[in-house]
C-alpha cells in the first residue's frame, strides 16, 4: 500500500484501543501493507492484559487481574508465538471454602474429598446424579448449577463467590456465566480445557510492544478518542474502535452497568503456594488472591507478592470489568448494537465494543476475522 497516491490520508485506519483486540487489528493491517495509527486513552498499551515487573519484588504482575492465555487453535496459538515464547504453566486454581482447600473446577477429587468417599468416576456420577436438582427450566445461574451438581457443592463452591462476585442474587444471574464451569468425573485439574495454555515468558506487555513494532503503525497513549478524534473521518480511511459502545454514543440509552475489581498487595517470604486461590465461601470479603511467582516457578525470588480481589460495582469513576448481561442490560446493548450497523466505515471491535466477556484468543480470533472480512469487501 503506498501512501503517495493517497496524500490527504493520515493513515488507513484509526484504530481506537491497544489491547489485544485492536493490537491484533493493527498487526495484521500493517502486515497487509495498510498503514494505522493506535490510540490509547491510558499511559500503556496492553489494554486489560498490561503487566510490569513489581519494584520491590522483581516479578511480572497483571495490573488487571490474572491473564492465563488459552486456546485450542493453532492458528492462534502460532500467531502470539510468533511474538513471544510462552512459559508452559498449566493453570491450577484451589478453592478455600469452609475451613478446607478443595481443587477447582469441580473434579473427582473435589468430590471425594468434599463427601469424605472413595468414588470411582462411575459411582461420582451416579452420586451427583442422584443430588443434582432436577428442574422443570433452567433459566438462570443458580438453576443451571444446582441441576450440574447439586445444592450442596453449589452453596460450597458457587453461590457466594457469585454473590460476591457480582452483588447480587444467583438467581439474577445470567446463565451464560454458568456455562463456562465444568464439572468433571476424573482427576483432571487443569483449569483450562484448551489445547495450549502458557504466560508470555517476558510479559503481556513485552509481547505488545512487539506486536506493534512495526513502521506501518504508530502509537499514541494518553490519548482520548472522544476529545481528540471527533473528526477522525478527514484522516482516516476506517476507524476500528474497541472502546465502549454506549461511550461511542454517548450514552444515549443510557450507561452499560459492569463490575469493577479493587485490588490489595500483599508482600512475604511464601503467601499461598498456589498462583490462584479462590475463597467460595462468605468468611471473607474478597474473591480470590493471585500470587505471581507462580507463574513462572522457575524463577526465585525472596519475596513473592499478591493481590487480594475485590469485585464491586462500578460507576463512571471505576474501570469497567466484567460487563452485567442480563435481560435488561441486553436489551440496552441491542439498541446500541443496532446504531452501529449504520455507522460507516467503523468497525466495532472487542469486550467493551461487543459488552460481552471474552476471553483473549476469542478477541484475536474476532479481530481476525473482521480484518479478513474488511479485505474481502474490499
Ligand atoms: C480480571 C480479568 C481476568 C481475565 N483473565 C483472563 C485470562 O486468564 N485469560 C483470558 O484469555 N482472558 C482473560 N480476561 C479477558 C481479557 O482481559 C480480554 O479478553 C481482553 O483484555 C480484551 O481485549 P480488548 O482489546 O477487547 O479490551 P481491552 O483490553 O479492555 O482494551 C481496550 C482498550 O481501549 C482503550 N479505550 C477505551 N476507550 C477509549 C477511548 N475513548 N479513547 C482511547 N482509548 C480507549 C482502553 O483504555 C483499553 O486499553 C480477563 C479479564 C478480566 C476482567
Amino acid at each position: 500500500m503506498n501512501d503517495k497516491i493517497r496524500p490527504s490520508f493520515k493513515a488507513d485506519f484509526l484504530i481506537v484501543g491497544a489491547g489485544f483486540s485492536g493490537a491484533t487489528f493493527a498487526r495484521l493491517a500493517a502486515d497487509t501493507g495498510y498503514t494505522c495509527h493506535i490510540i490509547d486513552k491510558r499511559n500503556h498499551l496492553g489494554g486489560n492484559c498490561f503487566s510490569y515487573k513489581d519494584e520491590e519484588t522483581n516479578i511480572e504482575v497483571h495490573k488487571y487481574g490474572p491473564h492465563i492465555f488459552h486456546t485450542s487453535s493453532k492458528e492462534i496459538w502460532n500467531w502470539v508465538n510468533k511474538f513471544s515464547a510462552f512459559t508452559n504453566y498449566t493453570h491450577r486454581v484451589k478453592a478455600n471454602s469452609n475451613g478446607s482447600v478443595y481443587s477447582l473446577p469441580i473434579n473427582l477429587h473435589t468430590i471425594n474429598q468434599f463427601f469424605k468417599k472413595k468414588f470411582s468416576p462411575v459411582e461420582a456420577f451416579q452420586y451427583i446424579e442422584s443430588v443434582r436438582i432436577k428442574h422443570a427450566r433452567i433459566s438462570n445461574f443458580e438453576e443451571f448449577v444446582t441441576a450440574s451438581v447439586g445444592i450442596e457443592l453449589y452453596e460450597a463452591f458457587y453461590k457466594y463467590y457469585s454473590i460476591k462476585q457480582w452483588g447480587c442474587d444467583p438467581k439474577k444471574i445470567n446463565i451464560s456465566v454458568a456455562k463456562r464451569l465444568p464439572i468433571r468425573f476424573n482427576y483432571n485439574d487443569n483449569y483450562f480445557e484448551d489445547i495450549y495454555q502458557g504466560i508470555p515468558l517476558d510479559g503481556y506487555t513485552t509481547l505488545f510492544s512487539r506486536i506493534l513494532a512495526s513502521d506501518k503503525i504508530k502509537l499514541l497513549l494518553n490519548t482520548d478518542f472522544k476529545q481528540e478524534y471527533k473528526n477522525w473521518r478527514s484522516c482516516y480511511r476506517v476507524l476500528v474502535y474497541t472502546g465502549s459502545v454506549d461511550e461511542y454514543f454517548d450514552y444515549q440509552f443510557g450507561v452499560l452497568p459492569y463490575r469493577t475489581l479493587r485490588f490489595e498487595r500483599v508482600v512475604d517470604k511464601e503467601i499461598q503456594g498456589v498462583a490462584q486461590m479462590n475463597y467460595t465461601d462468605y468468611s471473607k470479603p474478597f474473591t480470590r488472591i493471585t500470587e505471581y511467582k507462580w507463574f513462572l516457578p522457575e524463577n526465585k525470588h525472596k519475596l513473592s507478592v499478591a493481590f487480594i480481589e475485590f469485585s464491586d460495582k462500578a460507576d463512571s469513576a471505576h474501570e469497567p470489568y466484567y460487563p452485567i448481561r442480563n435481560s435488561e442490560n441486553d436489551s440496552i446493548f441491542k439498541k446500541y448494537e443496532n446504531l452501529t450497523s449504520a455507522e460507516k466505515s467503523v468497525i466495532f471491535l472487542g469486550r467493551l465494543a461487543e459488552y460481552r466477556y471474552y476471553d483473549m484468543h476469542q478477541v484475536i480470533a474476532s479481530a481476525m476475522a473482521k480484518f479478513k472480512n474488511y479485505v474481502q469487501k474490499k
